[in-house]
């Protein structure tokens, strides 16, 4: 069985107080939650605060990026040696945000996701098609590109502790959230590349988390489909009620 792993991702929201606010507010509320896993990734500013304000709770924190180099003359980098020693459990590899802003390639997350793991950090490494390439019909042709040129370079030893989600660009932040149907059969299309390169048990513990708009209100519909396992979740996530309820689906 597949433990699901509800994972917050901050984006570039919250100082170091409004950090600590949050944990305050959000650890007396998933208590009982020992469905899951959490994961909180915020600003790597406010890493230390997250770290210190989870302490003793099961909520593990991580970056929303991370470099490959373990240090060096990478002005405004994050090396993932660095993120582990700073308590990070985690760290997300290839969000779409940085696909689209930052010049992010599938060359350069396979790059983070092994560096990660290099240094004992946990990928979640994020594939996902724009509208227009899910519109003209090449989702499948986009998930198989991204899985090959970003993932499958892994070891099965690295891909046994990595985390794929699948976040369709035109649902993220947009409030268009894919319909579990949608998202369902994309994820069954991922664990079915993952058998093809990894085989058939590794495909099976595999966690591919879902995001783009989830929400309190669309996370049970999600997660009843049978290849969802947790969700990656951004604006839902800012809010400590807001996250515990997707938290406690
Ligand atoms: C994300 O940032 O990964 C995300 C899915 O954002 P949102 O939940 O706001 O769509």
């Amino acid at each position: 069985m597949r433990t699901p792993l509800m994972a917050g991702n901050w984006k570039m929201y919250k100082t170091p107080a409004e950090t600590q606010a949050f944990f305050s507010k959000f650890l007396p509320l998933v208590t009982g939650a020992t469905h899951a896993e959490i994961a909180i990734c915020p600003p790597f500013v406010n890493i230390a605060a997250a770290v210190e304000a989870a302490k003793g709770s099961r909520v593990g924190i991580g970056g929303q990026n991370v470099y490959w180099a373990k240090e060096g003359a990478f002005t405004g980098e994050v090396s993932a040696p660095m993120l582990k020693a700073a308590g990070c459990t985690w760290a997300i590899a290839g969000h779409s945000e940085r696909r689209q802003y930052f010049g992010e390639t599938d060359e350069t997350v396979l790059k983070r996701a092994a560096a990660a793991l290099d240094a004992g950090l946990l990928p979640i490494v994020c594939v996902g098609e724009r509208l227009e390439e899910r519109e003209s019909g090449n989702t499948e042709r986009v998930l198989e590109a991204q899985f090959n040129g970003g993932i499958a370079g892994l070891s099965a030893e690295q891909f046994a502790k990595t985390v794929i989600a699948y976040e369709p660009v035109w649902a993220i932040g947009t409030g268009k959230v894919a319909t579990p149907d949608m998202a369902g059969a994309a994820h069954k299309f991922l664990r079915g590349l993952a058998e093809s390169k990894y085989g058939k048990s590794a495909a099976a513990a595999v966690r591919i988390l879902y995001g783009g708009s989830v929400k309190p209100d669309n996370v049970r519909g999600l997660m009843a489909q049978p290849d969802i396992d947790g969700a990656l979740v951004g604006g839902a996530s800012l809010e400590a009620n807001s996250f515990a309820s997707i938290v406690n689906f």
